[in-house]
């Protein structure tokens, strides 16, 4: 009785308590939180160029297609039940019931409208992807996860004055030479493949006729490496750069993605494996897209500060995975001012918040300008 009448008694004042020692604990956190930031800031990896004076050229975005609208696009049943597929489609600013009425096509008017409003980025290569290939030498669509085909790219782009067609082709598939001659007649501007989520292996003497039909098209490969995750499997030992020597040999330009972030292969990360072939091939690329997002925190400075990427890296973006909770300025709070963060979270275009974050974080005006060149 006694016991509940102090408590009774207590709880009130224990109940003010509580708020103000919450207050209180918040306070220090986040007063805690700025000094932290202040004395451990060290600035931005390299100290901030201003941006080129033309528009920029996006090297790498992606769109995405249920196979509504004849399209030709095709996800498989593991892919349409994941939860990714929703995010990517929120992404792009749809639902899987709007496409459903408009057709696949509308993803890619939503990326070229979305592209006009960029202050800084005028054109995108938009990406092609292509899926397994059987014993055949055909679509293997019982193995393939994500497939978007060729024609529907090159037609939808062709509409649109900023999305460029970039081109995906299996080099196991039977008239893959025939679809190279086709791409490049309709203005393709690049290959791009996974080989492990395309299952093929880069180091495949047979291979030997496509690179050295890429070679006579003039057409650069941009080529995944290191670890794939957007998929529900993946074969990482076929992304290992090593097997990136054929086609450097036979002359291929080849642009290899993200620096080989995340993945290791025989016991050493893949960007370790990557690094050193810059130096022996001057055909050699690699490209800053995906470097900013969360899961690849260091990748960026490490692209920025080692010599071997110096004037080797383009710029592109991994569209639609910059707008995604993947992307955000706050993960940089050493290297950016809170204004800073503030500032780039709040720019609603996702193309200039991404050139923004990286402008600040210290990407050069020469990797922004070389996406450009090599695609003029
Ligand atoms: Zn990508």
């Amino acid at each position: 009785m006694c016991d509940s009448a102090t408590k009774v008694k207590a709880s009130p004042s224990r109940s003010r308590r509580w708020p103000r020692i919450l207050v209180i604990s918040v306070l220090a956190l986040s007063l805690g939180g700025c000094v932290a930031c202040r004395v451990f800031h060290s600035g931005p990896y390299r100290a901030p160029e201003p941006l080129p004076e033309s528009k920029l050229l996006d090297m790498h975005v992606h769109t995405a297609g249920i196979g509504a609208g004849d399209s030709g696009c095709f996800i498989s049943k593991g892919m349409e039940s994941s939860w990714k597929l929703g995010i990517y489609l929120k992404s792009f600013g749809t639902t899987r019931k709007e496409l459903q009425q408009k057709g696949d096509a509308h993803v890619v008017q939503l990326i070229s409208r979305q592209l006009a409003g960029s202050r800084h980025v005028g054109q995108a290569i938009l990406l092609a992807m292509d899926g397994v290939v059987d014993a055949n030498g055909e679509l293997d669509k019982s193995r393939t996860e994500i497939y978007v085909p060729n024609a529907f790219i090159a037609k939808e782009t062709a509409k649109t004055t900023n999305l460029l067609f970039g081109a995906s082709i299996n080099p196991l598939r039977k008239d893959a030479l025939a679809q190279l001659d086709w791409a490049k007649a309709n203005a393709a501007r690049l290959v791009k493949w996974i080989p492990s989520i395309m299952q093929f292996d880069p180091a495949d003497e047979r291979l030997t006729p496509f690179y050295r039909k890429l070679v006579e098209l003039k057409l650069p490969l941009l080529t995944h490496a290191g670890q794939e995750r957007s998929f529900t499997s993946a074969r990482d030992e076929l992304c290992d750069p090593q097997r990136l020597h054929l086609p450097l040999k036979l002359g291929v330009t080849v642009i290899v993605a993200h620096i080989a972030s995340t993945g290791a292969n025989e016991g050493q990360r893949d960007t370790d494996r990557l690094a050193p072939m810059i130096a022996t091939y001057t055909n050699l690329f690699s490209e800053i897209s995906s470097l900013t997002q969360v899961n690849k925190l260091g990748y960026l400075k490490e692209a920025l500060t080692r010599p071997e990427w110096q004037g080797r890296l383009l710029f592109g973006s991994d569209y639609p995975l910059i707008n995604t909770a993947l992307c955000s300025p706050h993960f940089y709070p050493l290297q950016l001012t809170g204004e800073q963060r503030s500032h780039i979270a709040a720019i609603e275009n996702p193309w200039d918040r991404d050139v923004e974050l990286k402008q600040a974080l210290g990407v050069p005006k020469e990797v922004f300008t070389r996406s450009r060149q090599m695609f003029p």
